[in-house]
């Protein structure tokens, strides 16, 4: 059976409905030996993020997903600019709810259902809070979604149309979040948290094996947008689990790109900090990566620092021309994921260095 460990006192503890956070208030990852990779595997399942089942912490038998998916995964990787053809964009908005959270999603609820959960409560900035809501529909699970009243319009529509309850706060991402904690608490319901619960992870990482697949090895750096950090962790988890089988030689570096109103992480990264101090949101078009308190950032700056990274932040001009050039390209995104190309823009790239920036929300989504 698999177990939690508290990321700060190291305690174990069992997976159950209500376990979120360790007393001491740590967050939690999973229990894990050293992966084995089997790449052969992987054609045994079909061709979604469910092809690397095998490397998710599932009994080896377990057919839960098989109810749960909508053919989530594998999104297209993509020269961007044929002048540039070490540049790629992967098209993650191409997803059931569009936006990479599905890929987190499917995979947390999935364990949900196998524990048994008749409700959940999440707490987001939109997108987490859709995915979340689909999938807790398609399971038959009751879902309470909290978030800001600033939130896009059409991220509630389409969490709404799940038949998700949303509870509407107006407040800090930091408020909503302890609002949606005191209701979990309170109700004694499952915390389906895309920060928290440490399933969503191991969904964000197919992110790697997927591009691992399509170059047929790793590229030389991720473009990666970081608020609360479930595609950089899951993206580095990912390749350190290729590069502990061997499959590749070395971990891509992560530039991680915050909005440089909300900027908790790139603070501490040039502070030398292993923890971010909370910031106060001086307020960014770039909603889905405002995250002022980064629950992770122990984690996620160990896994910048690791890989040699760096972050870059954006300013809220940029943002908005970079949506417009990407828009000229073919590719129309939602606002936060804009602050992505604008990061690769600002990036002083290697010669030849290979390139991957994630297209993470569809522009339909934005205000
Ligand atoms: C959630 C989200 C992000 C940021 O992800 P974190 O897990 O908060 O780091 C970036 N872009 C889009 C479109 C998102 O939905
Ligand atoms: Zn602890």
């Amino acid at each position: 059976m698999e177990q939690f460990i508290c990321n700060r006192c190291g305690k174990k503890h069992d997976i159950t409905p209500n376990r979120w956070k360790c007393e001491c208030g740590g967050v939690l990852n999973i229990v894990k030996d050293s992966p084995k990779i089997d790449v052969a595997a992987w054609n045994n399942y079909p061709n979604t993020l469910w092809r690397y089942f095998e490397t998710m912490p599932f009994a080896k038998d377990s057919k839960t997903w098989e109810s749960v998916t909508m053919g989530e995964g594998q999104s297209p990787l993509i020269v961007l600019d044929p002048m540039e053809p070490n540049t790629y964009v992967k098209i993650d908005y191409m997803m059931p709810t569009l936006s990479f959270k599905d890929r987190g999603a499917v995979v947390l609820m999935t364990k949900a259902k196998e524990l048994g959960v008749s409700k959940v409560i999440a707490d987001s900035s939109g997108n987490a809070g859709t995915a979340i809501a689909a999938y807790a529909a398609r399971c038959n699970i009751a879902c309470d979604i909290y978030l800001s009243d600033e939130t896009s319009p059409k991220k509630i529509a389409q969490i709404k149309a799940h038949g998700a309850t949303i509870k509407e706060i107006h407040g800090t991402r930091e408020e909503i979040a302890a609002a949606a904690q005191k209701a979990v608490d309170a109700e004694k319901v499952f915390y389906a948290s895309h920060v928290y619960n440490p399933y969503f992870y191991e969904g964000t990482k197919t992110y790697a094996y997927e591009i691992y697949e399509q170059l047929k090895g790793a590229p030389d750096a991720l473009i990666i947008p970081v608020g609360n950090g479930t595609l950089v962790l899951g993206a580095y988890y990912g390749f350190k689990e290729l590069f502990e089988s061997k499959l590749i030689e070395k971990i891509p570096k992560i530039v991680a790109i915050q909005a440089a109103n909300c900027a908790p992480l790139m603070r501490a990264y040039e502070n030398g900090l292993e923890i971010a101090e909370p910031v106060t949101n001086k307020g960014t078009l770039a909603e889905g990566i405002a995250i002022a308190a980064p629950a992770r950032s122990r984690q996620i700056l160990e896994a910048v620092r690791e890989t040699n990274g760096l972050f870059i932040d954006i300013k809220e001009d940029e943002i908005l021309s970079a949506r417009a050039m990407l828009a000229d390209k073919g590719f129309y995104v939602e606002v936060t994921t804009a602050a992505n190309y604008a990061g690769y823009l600002k990036y002083k790239k290697a010669p030849d260095e290979k390139i991957i920036i994630p297209l993470c929300g569809a522009g339909i989504k934005s205000k």
